[in-house]
């Protein structure tokens, strides 16, 4: 997996390679340019080309179901 980040501070975008399992020890990345530990991740665009109606109505429909479960 790739993982996209992007600095707050200067707003240098990097990338860190990792495993899905190792992404926890990544995701408190410190930007390498500034050492700004202000960094987000960045959700790459990629899942746009599924259409953002299928995307949406997917995480209502397990939100429904999740508050459905929880008897709410
Ligand atoms: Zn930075």
């Amino acid at each position: 997996m790739i993982y996209e980040f992007k600095c707050e501070a200067c707003n240098h975008e990097f990338e860190i390679q990792c495993m899905v399992s190792e992404y926890d020890k990544y995701k408190k990345q410190s930007c390498p340019k500034c050492k700004s530990k202000k960094v987000n991740r960045v959700i790459t665009p990629v899942s746009i080309s599924f259409g953002r109606g299928f995307f949406k109505d997917g995480y209502d429909s397990a939100k429904n179901l999740t508050s459905n479960q929880n008897g709410e």
